[in-house]
């Protein structure tokens, strides 16, 4: 063929990139009758298309339009891999233009991609001033041509890459990692469109949004090469780009302050002791002073860090470690003259390998939309405060952070744990129909936030609410909780780089009492270890070890932690009904010693104040705490059964893996048992029992508990309005007088499915 006979002899003649697609566009427009033709290509460090050659558009705009994968009508064609012809392009929903280009004189467009196995690589663009309607035969010419020329195009790419040295190697590893992402999908053929993942249903809620990398890979910021400009000079902007990243941080501090509230804004604290530290700075200049510029000095410096941290095996140190590749990203943006790191979140969806409290505080303070994250479950720490936050995260996709690049879109339903990469028009639609269906459905919940809780045949219920941090008490009273069912107490120890005082504590805990001022509030004592671990190892319960050293078994070593606490709850309490729930309890043995050092510390207090024999629950977490739940009934006031923890240590499935979610089953036969067991023990002692563990939002089973006579539910704030409109609609009654042969049934699948049948959706749903 004429057309691409005059092409081959283009590359023949050619000696650049640039030469050959300039050429090309010529050939093609004057070939095929066009008043425009374009091509774009995907640039693989930002995954954004860049117009690199036209003929009829403004020559001027080469180089500068730069769009995302699935934005305007070129977009789409390369997100979706397909071609698309339109006869009044300014009348199609995707329709974008760049007044640079002066394209809105052109009325019909013709967009082929151009792809190597299912790589993006491109699009070939066509367009007239007259509107026409593309034959079939225009369609396949053009994309004829795209094939022709894309293998080309990408030859000229990787050896101009290669010629550059160390920035064509990292066109390869972009390259490389694009595959590395498919191949972690296995989605090899569709072009990373529409991708459906799933992970943990964190936290509930639809968001729509760009995506916004977080962490050193992703920020994909390298030192540049780039002449030294004297010791002096390069000295001087170090010290420029770590005031500007000491701004940023503050900013967000000072975000946090007014969005949340002081005591999250401490959270970023150890940033801003890296960023004074000394040690840091001298081993920057230094390194300036033998010669190198100031982006290779930071980055090495930090590199140093960072290595001398990865020797320890320890899982908060690693989480350090992500601050200090954090940080170092904020520094290493300054200094190339990038903009703001802290206004990146902005209206984004951010994408993580972990869930740390540092980047939920800072998605809450500086309007980010979600948050979808590689590790982690849903009941961890993270997640507990994205979901106080009413920030939607899902936890645990894994994969994540390889498959999305910036600039792609996301949908995040925080409610089912799925999360859409670049979804086409109908899959957003349909999600935006559903956001609208589920904001309808939660205004109507609202109703029922102030009445009382009550089911359809008319019984009293309690529901009071899980507090962890002070944003919730809020949320609580106006969500109609009757008290605090479960007020976990470590944020406020691990949001600091040091211990709280006592002080400091009763200030905390006295906003409860000003919240729920007639109570109840339980306020549960330390529970470190496992995902709730302290920094700097001030108190030996690291991350890891969910079996051994955790807990109570900690605070027993620590008397004046537990003393200090205590008495807080006393002072903060000053008279008014307090309640202390004992973590973790193994043994009676365990919870008479506890509960005499509660009683050692408010008899210690020097006032009267405080001093009050608090009620005091110990919480069944563990399959050795049911069995011996009678005893430790009569021991105590009450019990609260902590599921979360149960079911982990019942069914071995470790409560932060999104691998064993499937396995993490609350209808389990033996869970339930265990369950309904305990309440049987404590009713023979006249206690009464709460479950506070996470299950306990989900209406159905919210109903089992209730029928299998649990007293009172505590569940997190946000899950109150449904669950109090649920209650309101549906008969526990039935239930009740079945709850014998529900349980005696074998498996969780039956369970579930006989109380679905008793509980059907409605068209409501
Ligand atoms: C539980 O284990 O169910 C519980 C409520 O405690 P936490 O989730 O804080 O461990
Ligand atoms: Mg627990």
């Amino acid at each position: 063929m004429n057309l691409l006979h005059r092409l081959s002899l283009v590359v023949q003649r050619s000696h650049s990139l640039a030469a050959i697609l300039d050429s090309t566009v010529e050939i093609i427009a004057e070939e095929m009758e066009m008043d425009v033709c374009s091509i774009y290509l995907l640039d693989p460090a930002d995954w954004q298309l860049r117009l690199m050659a036209t003929h009829g558009l403004e020559k001027s705009a080469v180089g500068k339009v730069r769009l995302g994968m699935g934005k305007g009508l070129t977009g789409t064609v390369v997100a979706e891999m397909r071609s698309l012809a339109v006869e009044d392009a300014s009348s199609h929903p995707g329709y974008l233009y760049f007044p640079e280009t002066r394209e809105e004189r052109y009325k019909s467009y013709l967009g082929v991609p151009m792809a190597i196995r299912n790589r993006p690589v491109g699009a070939i663009v066509v367009q007239t001033m007259e509107r026409r309607a593309y034959s079939q035969q225009d369609i396949e010419t053009l994309a004829s041509i795209a094939a022709q020329l894309v293998g080309i195009v990408e030859n000229a790419r990787i050896i101009e890459a290669l010629d550059r040295g160390e920035e064509g190697g990292r066109y390869l590893q972009e390259i490389r990692s694009w595959h590395a992402g498919e191949r972690a999908r296995g989605v090899e053929a569709d072009a990373r469109v529409n991708v459906q993942l799933s992970g943990g249903a964190a936290s509930g809620g639809i968001a729509m949004g760009e995506v916004a990398l977080r962490g050193d890979r992703e920020r994909g910021i390298e030192p540049k090469d780039a002449p030294f400009q004297g010791a002096e000079e390069e000295t001087r902007r170090v010290r420029d780009a770590l005031q500007r990243t000491q701004s940023d941080i503050v900013k967000i501090q000072k975000d946090a302050e007014r969005e949340i509230d002081e005591e999250h804004a401490l959270i970023f604290s150890s940033y801003l002791l890296l960023l004074n530290d000394e040690v840091l700075l001298e081993r920057i200049e230094r390194s300036i002073e033998s010669g190198v510029t100031a982006p290779i000095a930071v980055f090495g410096a930090l590199e140093e860090f960072k290595n001398q941290l990865a020797k320890v095996a320890d899982s908060y140190i690693r989480d350090r470690i992500e601050d200090i590749l954090d940080l170092r990203g904020r520094i290493l943006a300054h200094l190339l003259e990038e903009k703001p790191v802290s206004s990146e979140v902005t209206d984004r969806i951010v994408v993580a390998r972990r869930t740390p409290p540092s980047l939920i505080i800072e998605l809450k303070a500086e309007g980010g939309r979600a948050l979808v994250t590689e590790v982690g479950g849903v009941t961890s720490h993270g997640a507990l405060l994205a979901r106080s936050m009413g920030i939607p995260a899902v936890t645990g996709v894994q994969g994540i952070t390889s498959i999305v690049r910036g600039g792609d879109r996301l949908i995040v339903d925080g409610s089912s744990g799925t999360v859409v990469v670049n979804p086409t028009v109908e899959t957003l639609e349909r999600y935006e129909r559903k956001a609208r269906r589920s904001d309808r459905r939660h205004q109507e919940t609202l109703a029922y936030c102030n009445l009382p809780a009550r089911t359809a045949d008319g019984k009293r219920l309690t529901l009071l609410a899980n507090i962890g941090v002070a944003a919730d008490l809020g949320l609580a009273k106006k969500n109609g909780a009757q008290g605090v069912g479960l007020y976990r107490t470590e944020f406020s120890f691990i949001l600091r780089e040091y211990f709280p005082t006592r002080e400091e504590q009763v200030r905390i805990y006295r906003k409860a009492y000003e919240t729920f001022p007639e109570g109840p509030i339980h306020f549960r004592l330390l529970d470190l270890g496992g995902d709730k671990f302290l920094p700097q190892g001030t108190l030996d319960a690291s991350r890891d070890p969910f079996h051994g050293y955790r807990s109570i078994r900690v605070l027993r070593d620590h008397p004046e932690v537990l003393r200090d606490q205590v008495q807080a709850f006393a002072l903060a309490a000053a008279g008014r009904p307090l309640s202390i729930l004992i973590p973790m309890v193994s043994s009676l043995e365990e919870l008479q010693e506890i509960r005499a050092m509660i009683d050692d510390a408010i008899g210690q207090l020097p006032d009267r104040r405080g001093r009050q024999s608090p009620q005091i629950g110990a919480m069944i977490e563990l399959p050795a705490a049911v069995e011996i739940a009678g005893s430790l009934a009569e021991e105590s006031d009450c019990l609260s059964i902590g599921t979360n923890d149960l079911i982990q240590y019942a069914l071995a499935v470790d409560r932060e893996s999104s691998r064993l979610a499937g396995t993490r089953d609350p209808y389990h036969p033996a869970v339930l048992r265990m369950i309904r067991r305990t309440v049987l023990l404590a009713r023979e002692q006249g206690k009464p029992v709460s479950v506070c563990g996470e299950m306990a939002s989900r209406w159905r089973l919210a109903l089992l508990l209730f029928a299998m006579g649990v007293d009172s539910l505590s569940v997190t704030p946000g899950a109150l309005p449904e669950l109090k409109q649920r209650l309101a609609t549906h008969e526990l009654g039935p239930l009740e007088s079945r709850i014998d042969d529900v349980l005696a049934l074998p498996g969780a699948s039956q369970i579930r499915e006989d109380i679905s049948r008793m509980y059907p959706e409605t068209n409501r749903d």
